[in-house]
């Protein structure tokens, strides 16, 4: 057994994960780590929760798959509960993050197309941004590292300089523009929170041009930030929302959330998938989504997040040979760093067993499950300083 027979898209880490439960891993060699990736933001509520567990082993022995042309109560009771939540009236399920971005670039065109306006085809992503790695997707966040060799780029895709206010405007002024795209939090990107205040005048501008406002919160969404949708810190909707990632917590699931208006052109036969919306899935994120919801639970990332920030502010000022910058929102937690951050991550698994994802502008991401327990917040700043003191000791040598 070995990696040979898998496409080399992935540096892997030298890590061989066997078993999880709650914010542990355990790799085959029976070493203990601290997770603080869950997945990259996906096992929201810890490896093996037993409520997740439960759903699965349930419905495993009721019906796992059936083609969508037939109605799938779960599919309907999941799609309940997401509108009950948030701005959306109509839900697409989906199996990844991608496929829900997907839907939701299809969903912008295809409003306009319906409604005579076949000319209005342009969306607009912004640069540091990620929406995954289908066609639509890489063209929408038109990341280089993932478009290059690919072939020319889709006709009607357009970057934007992240807090280019004016490019912004001419964009949502052009009377070809579909839809702008965007993370309320950028995640790969490097944790970067559009504010408050452009959010707002968004929502404002795409209301006066009929442009369809499209977030992507695969990532950021689902009570990451310490609300359970990011935008609700602005107190303003999308249009569309992409979500997946802690949708499942773990098990893969999207959704491609809209307005009914928005997505007047998803008619019979406009999309489709065979998996998207299966029992099985539907089972756990009917579980994962009823505990995300939960007030006590956005409580617990508030709290552990208030925690982390104020340990994190007091790391950098110990260690300003080391942090630049501590950012984020919520349990999306960014730290700039002064070492490359692949070499921090490394340093950090091998020497305090504790595991943090990368980004981008070198910052590293703390993305614990949102239920971490206060004692577990504290072992982790107590693991991160560790880094941070070898960090330290290894730029000196
Ligand atoms: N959008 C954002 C913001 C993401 O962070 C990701 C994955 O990291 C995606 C989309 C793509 O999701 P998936 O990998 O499930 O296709």
């Amino acid at each position: 057994m070995s990696v040979n027979h898998l496409m080399g898209v992935y540096n892997r880490a030298p890590l061989e994960v066997d078993r999880g439960r709650g914010v542990r891993l355990w790799a085959k060699d029976g070493t203990e780590y601290l997770d603080c990736v869950s997945g990259i933001s996906t096992n929201a509520l810890g490896h093996a929760n037993p409520i997740l567990v439960e759903a699965v082993k349930a419905q495993a022995e009721k019906l796992w798959h059936v083609s969508n042309i037939y109605r799938i109560p779960g599919q309907e009771q999941l799609a309940d509960m997401l509108c009950d939540n948030s701005f959306a009236d109509v839900v697409f399920f989906t199996n990844s993050g991608t496929e829900a971005v997907e839907c939701a670039i299809k969903t912008a065109r295809k409003h306009f197309s319906s409604k005579g306006e076949s000319e209005r085809i342009d969306i607009y992503g912004f640069d540091g941004s990620f929406h995954g790695r289908t066609y639509g997707a890489i063209n929408a966040a038109a990341n280089p590292s993932y478009t290059d060799g690919f072939g020319p780029p889709m006709q009607g895709f357009h970057q934007l300089v992240w807090g280019d206010h004016e490019a912004l405007e001419a964009a949502f002024r052009s009377p070809t523009t579909a839809a702008i795209i965007l993370e309320p939090v950028q995640g790969e990107g490097g944790c970067r929170e559009t504010p408050v205040e452009e959010l707002r005048w968004m929502r404002q501008i795409a209301d006066e041009t009929g442009v369809l406002l499209i977030f992507d919160e695969v990532q950021c969404g689902m009570g990451r930030t310490g609300k359970l949708w990011a935008h609700e810190w602005a107190g303003i909707a999308p249009d569309i929302m992409a979500i997946a990632k802690a949708l499942g917590g773990g098990f893969p699931i999207g959704a491609c959330l809209a307005t009914a208006d928005a997505a007047c052109g998803m008619t019979a036969g406009a999309h489709g998938s065979t998996f998207g919306g299966n029992p099985l899935a539907m089972a756990v994120g009917i579980a994962a989504f009823g505990e995300l919801v939960k007030p006590e639970l956005i409580r617990n990332v508030n709290e552990i997040a208030g925690y982390l920030k104020q340990q994190l502010a007091g790391l950098q000022e110990r260690y300003p040979d080391v942090i630049v910058d501590v950012r984020g929102k919520g349990l999306l937690v960014g730290v700039k760093l002064v070492p490359n951050n692949r070499d921090f991550m490394a340093l950090a698994r091998d020497t305090q067993n504790l595991l943090i994802a990368g980004g981008g502008d070198n910052c590293c991401r703390i993305l614990p499950p949102l239920n971490m327990t206060m004692d577990e917040a504290r072992e982790a700043i107590q693991r991160f300083e560790g880094a941070c003191e070898v960090a330290r000791k290894q730029m000196a040598a």
